[in-house]
């Protein structure tokens, strides 16, 4: 059976998704960072993800396209499972354009992960183990703070912390009691499109 977001955590996906989007805008423009004729598109870049929520909030989306759509990213996604095995069993990096991208931009906008809504500008992280993370940013991002700020790490940066525990606790009601029987999941986008919809494993 599928493992879809209930009403309420749906709103708390949107909730987390848009201040996510505000923390981001509200330090790229301090740094003046846009993705506008930006030589590279990072929707190649391989990133994985980690959560059940994000999985079932991408199928929300995707499950509203009509289905000649569906299926012709679906083809896109098996093409680049393929194409990312080969590269990690060649001890390479795989580096394939998502399969949501079309011309260059996402056609899955308000659906994209969380990864796809961070990455860019410089962020920090506190782990539950109290380590402090600083991240730079993309390339061109960190090209524009080392020219701007010296030392780099007095560029404002976007905090992450808060907004992933509240991610944390939306899988925590999302999997419920039965959380432990679930695996973990370490899944590329394509991943997530090949595989369907997420499926309850707790009975
Ligand atoms: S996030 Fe950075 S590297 Fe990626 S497209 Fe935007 S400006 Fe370019
Ligand atoms: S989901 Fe959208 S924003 Fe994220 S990598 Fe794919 S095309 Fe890019």
């Amino acid at each position: 059976m599928e493992l879809k977001l209930p009403p309420e955590l749906v709103v708390e996906m949107e909730a987390i998704y848009t201040a996510m989007a505000a923390g981001y805008d509200t330090v790229a423009e301090a740094i003046g960072l846009t993705c506008d004729q930006c030589p590279d598109n990072c929707c190649d870049s391989w990133f994985l993800h980690y959560t059940y929520s994000e999985w079932a909030y991408l199928w929300l989306g995707l499950a509203q396209l009509d289905p000649a759509r569906l299926e012709t990213i679906c083809q896109r996604a098996s093409e680049y499972v393929h194409l990312s095995q080969q590269a990690l069993a060649a001890d390479t990096r795989p580096q394939t354009m998502c399969p949501l991208n079309e011309a260059g931009r996402c056609q899955l906008y308000h659906h994209r992960l969380m990864i796809c809504r961070s990455h860019g500008v410089p962020a920090t992280l506190t782990s539950p183990n109290g380590r402090r993370q600083r991240f730079p940013g993309c390339f061109r991002c960190q090209e524009m703070v080392h020219a701007r700020y010296s030392p780099p790490e007095l560029a404002p940066a976007m905090e992450r912390t808060a907004l992933l525990r509240r991610l944390v606790q939306v899988e925590q009601q999302l999997l419920g009691a039965g959380r432990a029987q679930y695996p973990k999941i370490r899944l590329s986008i394509a991943e997530m499109i090949v595989q369907g919809p997420p499926q309850r494993h707790d009975g």
